[in-house]
């Protein structure tokens, strides 16, 4: 009998792994939201969209982050990811995704793949994402993990994404995760009227601000800063 009971046990455990990760997932939307209210005076927002948050509540954030990080892939923080980068917190994720404004028709640029995850959010949200990743070792990870989970509307090429995707343009949404000092002039060319950039600018080491740029149909910028941030630098190929 007990052995039967153990069987039991063991066809339904990966159930209940999968059920913590669910509850996990909720509270960590919960955080999300209590930080937007948190931080509605510099955002301007006290609720993010809920196709958004979803989504967030959906992709399976665990599975971008290394085995000994798993236990805390649902925290709102930001966790380590290999080659000294980061792989952003959760409530600037659903921040940058929600100020991106994208919809299913949409083609969009992620500047700085890192683990997958934020393109994942984003391919779950529009119709395809190019993503670009200066660290080999990393966009090669992040597209195996993407590949696996079945999403089939990321590309990933390895490169600086201060050139942006030229053969890929124009994007409804660019989002950039790693901090240039000024924006790089190649994401604004390659956004289509009508697009927003999403990117952190600033120095390493002081605070950067989010900031959104705006082309209208007439091709005129505007821009809107966000909040402090503080993300990884957009480093250069030599
Ligand atoms: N969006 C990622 C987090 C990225 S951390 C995620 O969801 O996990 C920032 C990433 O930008 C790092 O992986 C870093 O290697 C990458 N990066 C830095 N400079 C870059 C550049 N010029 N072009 C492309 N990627 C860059």
């Amino acid at each position: 009998m007990r052995f039967y009971l153990f069987l039991v046990f063991l066809c339904i455990s990966p159930l209940l792994a999968g059920d913590d990760f669910a509850t996990a997932r909720d509270a960590m939307v919960a955080e999300i939201n209590e930080m937007t209210r948190y931080t509605s005076d510099l955002t301007g927002k006290t609720i993010l969209s809920k196709r958004v948050m979803d989504v967030m509540n959906r992709v399976p954030r665990h599975e971008f982050v290394s085995a000994d990080m798993r236990a805390f892939a649902y925290q709102n923080h930001a966790l380590p990811l290999a080659s000294n980068q980061t792989i952003s917190q959760p409530y600037i994720v659903a921040l940058m995704t929600d100020l991106a404004d994208v919809d299913e028709e949409d083609t969009v640029l992620e500047v700085g793949t890192g683990s997958g995850y934020q393109a994942a959010v984003l391919a779950e949200l529009c119709r395809k994402v190019y993503s670009v990743e200066i660290i080999e070792s990393l966009g090669e990870q992040a597209s195996l993990i993407l590949q696996r989970l079945g999403y089939g509307n990321v590309s990933l090429r390895i490169g600086d994404g201060y050139h942006g995707w030229p053969e890929a343009a124009p994007f409804d949404a660019i989002l950039v995760t790693a901090a240039p000092e000024t924006v790089p002039e190649a994401l604004l060319e390659q956004l289509r009227s009508g697009g927003k950039l999403v990117i952190p600018l600033g120095q390493q080491g002081s605070i950067q601000t989010l900031r959104v740029f705006e082309k209208n149909e007439q091709g005129e910028i505007k821009k809107r800063d966000i909040l402090p941030v503080g993300f990884v630098p957009l480093t250069r190929e030599d």
